[in-house]
């Protein structure tokens, strides 16, 4: 039961965070109890609306008269919070439905996660719900609030309701969630609603995400995941989501894709998290790795916007964190500019001669309130930072109060196209004047997180800045020809598939305008020669074997051949090379150039990954791709070619040949559009594509296409 299964036209999730009268069913006067703490969690938060208490088995529930079913209940009933038994919940959920109940909340365990006989009830539970036309969070979840002061809705079991703020969450789990509500008022994070979706049976992350679209009261939307629902729905919806306000997502847990046969260079890449970093890549949604990342990156993005650009700003009265500061900051690809001569005198107006201005502004141990405004205010002002961190180390006890209210008041005015933050280092935490509730900008404790924090926040600007992406159509594709191939080999693969020959491999890569060298299969040493005569140039020579995946580790590759007797040796060489040849491929040497590889393999619950790396047949050993979910836009295809850290050998490093990058964007978009075409491919190796110099194009020198009779899964 998964988001992926809710209705194309849901009805509004909005009661459950609206209600305009809530009934807690299984309400308990044993404070311990979850019955117990729900209720009196809801009362003490002062719900603006009645609360009823069923519970057949007791009158009064702190002191409040109770019903014993929610039908008994005299005025209307919105949302419902269910904690009774596994084994009562269907039919209290029918008295809701009953009773016109718009959203029900159903805390207690025992359903899908327990095994089969949970799983047909909670399908019970679905159907019910459905054919009443109300929401449902849950089941096995712990609860959901609202802190906007009209509703005032804590509907969770856990101790704290989270100070009001523009902070969303859901949560997969329902523990991490508590922690999370918890760290988060210990760091000052204000919260608008949080969910803990439990089992999502119902309501999905995707549904709470499309309700905090357009909630005004959201304006950051975290998510704890443990596993994608319908993750092409999700990351639609995250696409467009993400353009307005940002979402900052940690996935716990790997996705299946190690468990891959690695029969291709492709599979044995995409062992890693792959899929997901794709996906948040693609839907511009922030990553964040771990708890402590979560809420450094949410305290900047609640209260700041993201940076413009790279440039960051240093100001502090300690030199050596500043320089941990540079460090993390260049190390993460972001820039700690040489300030302008200008700038740097207007710095030296005010600051001790001690001081120095060149960025870190390093104001020394002596600097004081004013220097601190004054600096502040000056490079927020300049154009030559995008984003400034005000480091204060108070050397004594005495003028902290003083400076922390300077730095307070100079970044509170920090102007909409930067980006101010503050670190404070010293083992007490930051004074109030720095970590109060309303405090317009994050502290910090150490400055390596702080860096961190705005790294992925400038990454997220630059992912809003640079323009979607579209899906090319090429109009020179022979598709029915490559269709016809796929299909007449799929008649000999089976659902288990297997590796489509050579020539029809050629067949399929020229049909999408694809390059190839001349070649031909050929069963003789003298087919070979005449073969190798007609081609302009030198020749090579590879062995077909079912034992040969890797053709040149067993030594069944022979290049750069020129002559009959040449050709003819090597024939005997790269066959003799394994015990079940099965035919020779000669082809046109192809000199020089780059050499990278294009595959692409499916994930169980992604989908096609398409993959781009350089190296050759050292990729795996390198390591250095990117993925994509298929299918790529031109934007993907073009981040893909230049994210790798080797791209700069493309571009021409150090005097070294550039290569022709647009005709290996090109060569990935065809690809998309043949994955999107032939669905019975499932795993694919272009490995090595030549690349020439710019405007000589690339050439696919060793492809290698597996297909089956299946159409292919989740998309
Ligand atoms: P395999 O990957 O099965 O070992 P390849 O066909 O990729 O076999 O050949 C191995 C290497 O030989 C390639 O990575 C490439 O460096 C080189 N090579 C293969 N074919 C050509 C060609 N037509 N022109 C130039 N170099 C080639
Ligand atoms: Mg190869």
């Amino acid at each position: 039961m998964t988001g992926g299964t809710s209705p194309s036209n849901p009805p509004s999730v909005t009661p459950l965070f609206h209600p305009t009268s809530i009934a807690v069913i299984g309400a308990s006067r044993d404070r311990e109890s979850i019955g117990g703490r729900l209720f009196n969690n809801i009362i003490n938060a002062d719900f603006n609306g009645p609360v009823y208490p069923v519970n057949p088995k007791t009158p009064l529930v702190r002191s409040i008269p109770t019903f014993a079913s929610v039908v008994d209940i005299p005025g209307h009933v919105d949302l419902a919070f269910v904690v009774v038994p596994a084994g009562l919940v269907v039919d209290v959920v029918r008295e809701c439905a009953d009773k016109g109940v718009k959203g029900v909340v159903v805390i207690s365990a025992g359903f899908s996660e327990t095994g089969d006989a949970g799983a047909a009830m909670e399908r019970e539970l679905l159907a019910i719900v459905r054919e009443a036309g109300m929401r449902m969070v849950g089941p096995n979840c712990m609860g959901l609030l609202n802190t906007d002061p009209a509703v005032r809705l804590d509907g969770q079991f856990g101790p704290i309701m989270p100070r009001r703020g523009n902070v969303s969450m859901s949560s997969q789990s329902g523990a991490l969630g508590l922690a999370i509500l918890d760290y988060a008022t210990e760091l000052n994070i204000g919260i608008a609603t949080f969910v803990s979706v439990g089992n999502r049976a119902d309501v999905s992350g995707n549904d709470l995400l499309l309700y905090w679209e357009d909630d005004p009261s959201t304006e950051v939307i975290l998510l704890y995941l443990e596993s994608f629902g319908n993750p092409e729905r999700f990351a639609r919806i995250a696409r467009r989501i993400a353009r307005k306000k940002p979402i900052i997502a940690v996935k716990s847990g790997r996705t299946s894709a190690g468990a891959r046969a690695a029969s291709s260079h492709t599979g044995s890449l995409a062992n890693l998290d792959v899929a997901t970093d794709a996906l948040f890549r693609q839907a511009g949604v922030i990553r964040v790795s771990t708890l402590e990342e979560l809420f450094d990156v949410t305290s900047l993005l609640a209260l700041q916007s993201p940076p413009r650009g790279n440039k960051v700003g240093i100001v502090t009265n300690a030199g050596g964190p500043a320089i941990l500061a540079v460090d993390a900051l260049e190390s993460l690809g972001l820039e700690v500019p040489v300030l302008s001569d200008e700038l740097q005198r207007e710095l030296r107006n005010f600051l001790s001669d001690d001081a120095a201005v060149g960025n870190p502004v390093d104001m020394i141990a002596a600097a004081g309130p004013d220097q601190y405004r004054q600096a502040i205010e000056a490079l927020l002002a300049s154009d030559e930072i995008d984003s400034l961190m005000a480091l204060f180390i108070p050397a004594s006890d005495v003028g902290i109060s003083e400076t922390a209210t300077a730095i307070r008041l100079a970044g509170e005015a920090c102007p909409d196209d930067k980006t101010f933050l503050c670190v404070y280092m010293q083992s007490g935490g930051a004074p109030t004047e720095l970590s109060s509730s309303d405090v317009g900008f994050p502290t910090f404790a150490f400055p390596e997180r702080a860096a961190q924090a705005l790294r992925k926040a400038t990454t997220y600007q630059q992912w809003l800045s640079t323009p979607e992406g579209a899906i090319v159509e090429f109009d020179d594709i022979d598709v029915d020809r490559a269709r016809t191939i796929v299909e007449s080999a799929t008649r000999s693969v089976g659902v288990e598939g297997g590796w489509l020959e050579p020539t029809a491999v050629d067949t399929v890569l020229k049909a999408y305008g694809l390059a190839i060298p001349a070649s031909k299969v050929v069963s003789s040493s003298a087919e070979a020669v005449v073969f190798a005569n007609e081609i302009d140039g030198s020749a090579v020579l590879k062995v077909i074997a079912p034992s040969a995946v890797h053709k040149s580790d067993v030594g069944g590759v022979a290049l750069d051949v020129s002559g009959p007797n040449a050709v003819a040796t090597a024939y005997k060489t790269v066959t003799a090379a394994v015990e079940d040849a099965e035919g020779v491929l000669v082809q046109e040497f192809v000199p020089g150039g780059h050499e990278v590889l294009i595959g692409m393999v499916e994930d169980p619950t992604f989908g096609p990954l398409i993959v781009f790396g350089l190296g050759g047949v050292f990729v795996e050993l390198i390591g250095d791709v990117a993925f994509r979910i298929h299918p790529l836009t031109d934007r993907d295809a073009r981040e893909m070619v230049s994210e790798v850290k080797s791209a700069k050998l493309l571009e021409g490093y150090r005097g070294g040949e550039p290569g022709d990058i647009d005709a290996v964007i090109d060569t990935l978009l065809r690809i998309s559009a043949m994955i999107s075409d032939l669905p019975e491919i499932f795993e694919m190796d272009l490995n090595p594509v030549k690349v020439g110099t710019p405007g000589a194009g690339v050439r696919i020198v060793d492809a290698r296409i597996k297909i089956r009779k299946a159409a292919r899964g989740p998309q």
